[in-house]
């Protein structure tokens, strides 16, 4: 592994270990999308609550491996604080650089360029976008 791999690493396993906005809420000001991925066995719920066009916090649950829980983490503090345009734009973003699509490199990925290495490995593409999906599908409520 190079420098680059091993640093994207160590952030991976600290958000694998030290999850970040972990732990759901009993709010209806949330909306709230459960996915499953039945090959890898990851289960994951995320909740978001959008107010006068920004992301105003997000929340995730769930069980998985560890790109797929990391991802969640890596997720809410990514999009947490921003409009709902940039947060749909960074997704779609992030989503098109994991599957080897043309993306925008102009925008700011953050912490979440760490998983460009996924798009390698067809079999973890999933795990490290079902949270990054499920985000998008709590859009989609909110509207
Ligand atoms: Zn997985």
């Amino acid at each position: 592994m190079n420098n680059l791999e091993t640093l994207y690493r160590q952030v991976i396993m600290d958000h694998y270990k030290n999850p970040r906005n972990k732990g759901l809420v009993t709010n209806s000001l949330y909306k709230t999308i459960h996915i499953k991925n039945p090959s890898c066995g990851d289960d994951i719920t995320i909740q978001t609550k959008v107010e006068n066009g920004l992301i105003k916090d997000i929340r995730h649950d769930g069980t998985g491996c560890s790109i797929c829980c990391s991802s969640a983490s890596v997720m809410s503090e990514t999009l947490k604080g921003k409009t709902i345009t940039d947060a749909k734009k960074i997704s779609s973003t992030y989503i098109n650089m994991l599957t080897n699509q043309e993306y925008d490199t102009s925008v700011e990925l953050e912490d979440a360029i760490v998983y460009q290495g996924v798009s390698k490995f067809p079999a973890r593409i999933k795990c490290a976008s079902i949270a990054w999906k499920a985000f998008e599908g709590t859009l989609e409520e909110s509207e």
